[in-house]
């Protein structure tokens, strides 16, 4: 089944993302878990969740993907910014748990020339404190453009990260098109290739999620401005090879492009009749 969905708000609630969801014909979708600048999340309701999951069912979302506020930085090199980064996704999980077994995305961070070996260890140092055995939740590093000192442009530094992790089994990867393509793999014309690469040093088995972005940039740019579904420099062909590679196309897809609601409802459209549902 063609699981696709896109970014929308928290800020009325589960039940209200997902009857959302139904409406431009989602049937997953992904929601940061507090404002993406960082502050307090909004208490748990407990009410919410359980219409939450009735609607859930009766629409057929079975995965939903939580986004960490983009602002955290567990490698930055104040230790009160690392501190609070650990606090805010401990929380996180914690409220995860109220919607078991569903996917929570962060960004590796910045290691603002500290260096990458010293950020990637203080990224492990992080995911050991924050994971916990009991949790059903897998969390996952998104693959990153590379801008300014990002951590995380390179498939080798994600598996630095996972490396290092005791609880490997609670840890998975989402890639980002933009962010891979801004970072210099070739899906474009290579899209088997990069796979490759990834099942190489990562093991395909890790990747749990694809955020669906085209790019305003060419490949290698760096620098992470997503475009409208084939409105980019990917272009709609590469999509197209994407959703329907048998590797990822039981995967959940999640648009992040610059839109609106009915803007993604008309990319949901599109994507579902270039998705193949039979064997030819
Ligand atoms: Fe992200
Ligand atoms: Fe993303
Ligand atoms: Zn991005």
């Amino acid at each position: 089944m063609f699981k696709i969905g896109c970014h929308l708000s928290a800020s009325k609630g589960y039940q209200n993302m997902a009857e959302e969801a139904m409406k431009i014909g989602a049937n997953t979708f992904q929601f940061f878990t507090r404002n993406p600048r960082g502050g307090n999340a909004k208490p748990i309701d407990e009410a919410d969740i359980a219409e939450f999951k009735k609607v859930s069912q009766e629409y057929g979302i079975d995965i939903i993907l939580a986004h960490s506020p983009y602002t955290l930085n567990c490698c930055s090199a104040k230790p009160d910014i690392r501190e609070f980064a650990i606090r805010t996704m401990k929380d996180d999980l914690e409220r995860m748990e109220y919607t078991p077994y569903n996917l929570y995305n962060f960004h590796p961070g910045s290691h603002v020339g500290q260096g990458v070996e010293l950020g990637i260890q203080y990224i492990i140092e992080a995911l050991n404190t924050v994971l916990d055995k009991n949790q059903t939740t897998t969390v996952l590093l998104e693959t990153m453009a590379g801008k300014g000192s990002e951590i995380g442009s390179r498939f080798e530094e994600i598996r630095q990260i996972i490396d290092g992790v005791n609880l490997k089994e609670k840890m998975g990867v989402c890639l980002d098109t933009c962010h891979v393509s801004d970072a210099g793999y070739d899906i474009i014309h290579d899209l088997d290739g990069v796979l490759e690469q990834f099942d190489t040093i990562l093991g395909l088995n890790r990747l749990k999620a694809i955020h669906l972005n085209d790019s305003m940039n060419p490949p290698g740019s760096h620098k992470d401005r997503h475009q409208k579904i084939g409105e980019g420099t990917l272009g709609i062909e590469t999509f197209k090879k994407i959703i329907n590679h048998p590797q990822l196309k039981e995967l959940p897809f999640f648009l992040e492009t610059p839109n609106e609601l009915e803007g993604y409802a008309r990319e949901i459209d599109l994507l579902k009749k270039m998705y193949q549902t039979k064997e030819t």
